[in-house]
Parts: structure tokens; C-alpha cells; sequence
């Protein structure tokens, strides 16, 4: 099997240097985060042993250079999605950069207006529209998913004519299921109607890379533990006016214009959303992780991902019992399953015993489950740092928990 340049990449990643019970870790849970190149955390150290200081504050050297540091990194990613430095918000993760549009898009939402969803949402991307919906009487509607979990675009083109939603908030690739949805094509139809288009892009900043002028969607929001970078950090992207339109959604210093005891005024989009002291150090190391991933050829990554996907589907499918959910033709390379009547629980026990981290449960897609008619899966999801060896193993332990499960 040719395992192409990701293989040497692999020694990027100092975690995989770590035993877990005297076995090499076999990492397969990367939707829950990613690893960390060692340029990642070197960053990290560096920040906090040599340039250590406030942003936006100081005049003195060690602050300028810090502020320097992190607006550039604003830049970096402004220039990965291919869109204006403007145009992004720092936030805690995709979480918060769904609560915040959730909120201010409230504004805009009336008695009986629609929120258009997907029952593949991952929780983070359900309750803030439930929230948004009670302030305002707005109503939730969902794009048609069959019992597979595949999104029904034809159909869907025609929810979104007739309903006329006045938001339509969808992943671009589905957390539970690696699904990757023709948000190109749903945001086009949103067009004609002037719904507003938000796009989960948690799990598809790193697989898809997207362009985000290309995509054309209002607002996309991402996490960068998932893409290489630290944790405690994500953002959004909102399209200029409109972002700069929403209301305030936290506030305190560094966002204001003025404050006084009669009033305060706030600065334009990004800063009026970025109140207190940011995830300096975790920008720094996302800056990092960025410079890592521009400098590699997204399309080579993308293939070699693409193919330990379609061997773990090939050697999935022939294990009897095994049912594998959601499409496995357009997919970032996330596999969900489930073994017979087994609790997805056990399987990721005993897999575990082997040194196989994958996830199992309902992956904060509850919904999707329902919709499914189960409880849960067990998942396993690659990055480009992945190799075959690690297919190999997973593949042989699960046979090795079957047989012990059916003794
Ligand atoms: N949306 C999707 C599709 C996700 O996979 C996740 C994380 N599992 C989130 C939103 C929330 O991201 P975070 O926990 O990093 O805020």
C-alpha cells in the first residue's frame, strides 16, 4: 500500500510517540479533536516563555509584539477560508460562534419565521436556534435525512422554496456520521429567498478546506482543536455587513468605543464581539497550525484520508453484523456502526483494551439517533496522520472483541 507523504508527516505529531499500557496508541477518535503537530505546541511554549503579554493594551514592546502576533494570525485564517481579516471573530469553538449568531440573528426573527435545520445537527447547532426560537416565536422546521442519514437534496431545494426560511444553519460534514452535505448547493437555493445561511463547519475546516467566497454562505463557524490547534479556541466568519449588524452578545472591556454612566458605545465588527482578555496563546498556537497546513498540499492530505476510509469501509463491510450508518460516498472520513444488538458502550470498552481510541455514544446528535432508531454508535474518525497500520489494528481488535462478545 503506497502511504504517500502523510506518512512521514505522521512524525509531526509527538503523541504518537505515548504507550498506553504498553501498547502505541492507535488514535482514531479525531472529530472529537485532532492531535497536535509538535510546531503546534511549540508555539504555545514559546508564547508563554518568551512574548507573554496582553494584547490590545500595552504600549510597551512585549505587548505590541504579542498584538502583532495575534491580529496576524486573524489574517491566517481570513486567508485559509479566503475571506477578509475583518470578517472574523475569535470565540471559545463552534459552540460559541453558534450561540453568538443564534443570538444576534434573533433581531431579525419574528413571530412564525422559520429556522431551517438538518436532523444531522450536532447539539451545539440545535438548542441555540431552540433558545432563539422561544425569544422570538420563530418555529423550527428540518431538511428531509432518510433512514440512512443522508441529507435529501432534491427534496430539500424544494423545503427550502416553499418554506422560505429566514435561516438555514447546516454542517458541512455531519459530526456522527463524516456525511458531507451539498451546502454549495442548499446556500444557492437560500439565495433567491434572502435566507440567511449559517454553516457548521466544525468537522469540515480541516478535511475540506473550504473557500468560503466559493460558498457563498453568510456566516461559517469552526474550532480549532479540530483543525491541528489548540483547544478553548474557534471563530466565525460572517459576511461584513452583516456581522458588523448583529447586536453586541457579551460585553466588557476592549470592545467599546466609549463608556460613561449615560451610555456606551462599541466598536465595529470584529472587536464589538470580542470583549476581555482572548485565547492569546491558544491564537498563537492556531497561527501555527495554519502555517503547518498551508504549507502541505490540501489535495494530497484530502486522498490519502479518502483512502484509509474506503479500506475501513471495504473491511468494515465484510464483518457479519456490522451496520454502518450515514453515506460513505461523500464522506470525511468519520465511519459510524454498530454490531449486532451490542451496546456501543462494551465495543469501545474492549476496544480500548487494544489501545484503540475511538468514541461511542450519540455524539452530541441525539436527534440524529432518534431519527435513526438507535441509541448510539461507535465511530471512528481519521485524519490525514493516520496510516494503514492503524486500520490494520483496529480492524483485527474489533474482530478480536467480537469473537469474545459472542462466546
Ligand atoms: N458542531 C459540530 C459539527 C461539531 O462536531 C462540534 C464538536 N464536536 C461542535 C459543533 C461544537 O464544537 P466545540 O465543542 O469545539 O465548540
Amino acid at each position: 500500500m503506497n502511504e504517500n507523504p502523510c506518512t512521514q508527516l505522521r512524525h509531526d505529531f509527538p503523541i504518537f510517540e505515548v504507550s498506553l499500557d504498553d501498547q502505541p496508541l492507535c488514535y482514531l477518535d479525531s472529530a472529537a479533536t485532532t492531535q497536535k503537530p509538535h510546531q503546534v505546541i511549540q508555539a504555545v511554549k514559546e508564547f508563554y516563555q518568551s512574548q507573554n503579554a496582553n494584547v490590545h493594551r500595552g504600549l510597551h514592546t512585549l505587548s505590541e509584539q504579542a498584538t502583532i502576533a495575534y491580529e496576524a494570525v486573524r489574517g491566517k485564517i481570513a486567508q485559509f477560508l479566503n475571506v477578509q481579516s475583518r470578517e472574523i471573530v475569535w470565540t471559545s469553538g463552534a459552540t460559541a460562534s453558534l450561540n453568538l449568531i443564534a443570538y444576534g440573528l434573533s433581531e431579525r426573527l419574528n413571530e412564525g419565521d422559520v429556522i431551517l435545520l438538518s436532523p444531522l445537527e450536532h447539539h451545539a447547532n440545535i438548542i441555540p436556534w431552540q433558545l432563539a426560537a422561544q425569544r422570538t416565536g420563530a418555529r423550527i422546521e428540518l431538511l428531509p435525512v432518510d433512514t440512512q442519514g443522508i441529507l435529501q437534496l432534491k427534496q430539500a431545494k424544494a423545503l427550502i422554496a416553499s418554506l422560505k426560511p429566514k435561516v438555514l444553519s447546516v454542517c458541512h460534514a455531519s459530526n456522527a456520521l463524516g456525511n458531507i452535505n451539498d451546502v454549495a448547493a442548499l446556500i444557492g437555493s437560500c439565495k433567491k429567498l434572502d435566507t440567511i445561511t449559517v454553516i457548521d463547519g466544525a468537522q469540515s475546516l480541516l478535511h475540506l478546506r473550504p473557500d468560503l467566497q466559493q460558498l457563498d454562505c453568510d456566516f461559517y463557524v469552526f474550532s480549532a482543536h479540530k483543525a491541528l490547534g489548540p483547544t478553548g479556541l474557534g471563530g466565525l466568519y460572517g459576511r461584513y455587513e452583516l456581522l458588523n449588524a448583529l447586536p453586541v452578545y457579551q460585553s466588557g472591556g476592549e470592545m467599546i468605543d466609549t463608556v460613561s454612566f449615560t451610555g456606551t458605545t462599541f466598536r465595529p465588527a470584529p472587536e464589538k464581539f470580542e470583549p476581555g482578555t482572548p485565547n492569546i496563546a491558544g491564537v498563537i498556537g492556531f497561527g501555527a497550525a495554519l502555517e503547518y497546513l498551508m504549507a502541505l498540499e490540501h489535495d494530497s492530505l484530502f486522498q490519502h484520508e479518502q483512502a484509509l476510509y474506503r479500506t475501513l469501509v471495504e473491511q468494515l463491510s465484510d464483518i457479519d453484523g456490522i451496520r454502518i450508518w450515514g453515506d460513505t460516498t461523500h464522506n470525511v472520513g468519520t465511519i459510524s456502526f454498530s454490531y449486532k444488538k451490542e451496546h456501543h458502550y462494551d465495543l469501545a470498552t474492549l476496544l480500548n483494551t487494544h489501545g484503540i481510541a475511538v468514541r461511542s455514544g450519540h455524539h452530541c446528535t441525539q436527534p440524529l439517533m432518534a431519527h435513526l432508531g438507535i441509541e448510539g454508535t461507535i465511530r471512528v474518525s481519521l485524519a490525514f496522520y493516520n496510516n494503514h497500520q492503524d486500520i490494520c489494528r483496529f480492524i483485527a481488535a474489533l474482530k478480536d472483541t467480537i469473537s469474545l462478545l459472542e462466546e
